[in-house]
């Protein structure tokens, strides 16, 4: 099916930017690593208990790193509970404070979001750099449309592609000029082609990681819209590392989102990748709640499958055809399900979202345990030919 035999589609093939590759704690970024979905945190970092319980939240929702803000030393003192116990790594959102970059990676950060040229003398870049090398912290510079140097915004008289990618190379040598090396960039902005103009522009000029973003994107369905043009676009021309879907919605939205951004794009596979119809009067059953139940009731399957939720046998056979599980809408409350694109068995409007849940969670154990058995076949293998 078509989330775990891709074919050859060259069509859909993507060639990523070969970029260097850093590490976040565990986590690579760049290179040919997956490319990550973060988010950030919202609660007062410095109240560790609500903080933990959010980042637990986004834990589940897939997030691979997540940032919180360290705007004063009573974030800083929580961030070494927060970091423990924490099973990603914790990237220290600094703003300006150069200390609050001391702390933080005293108390355990992977990596200071901090940008060395508003921290102010070169002994500070110094301090906060070799506290970093002290600490196995990496460093994102985070340039922002929004807040660009005055210098460069009377140079350039606006924030444009230019302005940003310039204060991203001022930045990124104050970091070379420490010999520091483990650091990524961003030049978010909330206009997309102002953002995805900097981002082309940027790869162009450096081989860090990029991390990639449409800062200040908006709610929940214009910012999806915003991020999926900008950062798509980005991601489909093969740019990108790390991902941040930036809304104005609960953080484990974010990384959904992210999710979705790349699985459309073949990036990363996770969970249920519903293809759904918008229904219409030829519905066999309610599309919409139908959908939405599902999407609720999916969310733990880690395991990447499809599943096609089509109202009746227009597009109904076709999408099942290509997904692993299928189901089409028929006449009187009475609906086909496909296994593996074929046909297989009917099923009744009562009970029917039960059974679809089941029938996933099956398919997830199934492929699971496939996964287990060809590791082990390999580990066998291996072991045979060391013993030769
Ligand atoms: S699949 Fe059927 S129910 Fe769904 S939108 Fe198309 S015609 Fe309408």
């Amino acid at each position: 099916m078509s989330e775990h035999n891709p074919g050859l589609r060259p069509w859909r093939d993507i060639t990523r930017r070969k970029s260097r590759q850093i590490m976040v704690g565990d986590v690579a970024v760049g290179g040919d690593a997956p490319i990550t979905v973060q988010t950030m945190t919202n609660t007062p970092t410095s109240d560790a208990r609500a903080t933990i319980d959010q980042i637990r939240r986004c834990e589940e929702a897939g997030a691979d790193l997540i940032r919180v803000s360290c705007p004063d030393e009573e974030s800083t003192a929580a961030l070494r509970q927060i970091v423990r116990a924490a099973r990603v790594p914790i990237i220290a959102d600094i703003h300006f404070h150069y200390k609050r970059a001391l702390e933080a990676a005293d108390a355990g950060a992977a990596c200071l979001r901090i940008n060395p040229g508003n921290i102010g003398s070169a002994a500070r870049v110094k301090e906060v750099v070799d506290a970093a090398k002290a600490n196995g912290c990496a460093i994102r510079i985070g340039v922002n449309g929004g807040s660009l140097e005055k210098d460069l915004l009377e140079k350039y008289g606006e924030p444009c592609p230019d302005a940003l990618v310039e204060s991203a190379l001022d930045h990124i040598k104050l970091l070379q000029d420490q010999d520091f090396h483990d650091y990524k960039v961003a030049v978010k902005a909330s206009d997309v082609f102002l953002a995805v103009a900097a981002y082309m522009q940027l790869a162009d000029a450096v081989d860090c990681p990029l991390h990639l973003g449409i800062t200040e994107a908006g709610g929940l369905i214009g910012g999806t819209v915003r991020s999926a043009i900008g950062i798509g676009n980005l991601l489909w021309a093969g740019i990108g590392d790390t991902i941040r879907v930036s809304l104005s919605a609960e953080p484990e939205q974010e990384v959904r989102v992210g999710f979705d951004i790349l699985k459309s794009l073949g990036l990363r596979t996770r969970g249920v990748r519903v293809v759904s119809c918008p229904s219409c009067a030829r519905q066999g059953f309610d599309v919409i709640r139908t959908v939405q139940a599902l999407e609720e009731r999916l969310q733990h399957i880690r395991t990447p499958i499809s599943l096609s939720v089509l109202g009746c046998v227009v597009n109904g056979p076709g999408e099942a055809r290509e997904t692993d599980i299928g189901i089409t809408g028929g006449g009187n409350g009475k609906h086909m399900v496909y296994l593996s694109g074929v046909t297989d068995h009917h099923v009744q409007d009562a009970g029917m979202i039960d059974h679809i849940v089941s029938l996933v969670e099956a398919k997830a154990a199934e492929i699971e345990a496939a996964k287990l058995e060809g590791e082990s076949s390999d580990a066998g293998k291996a072991s045979a030919v060391a013993a030769e």
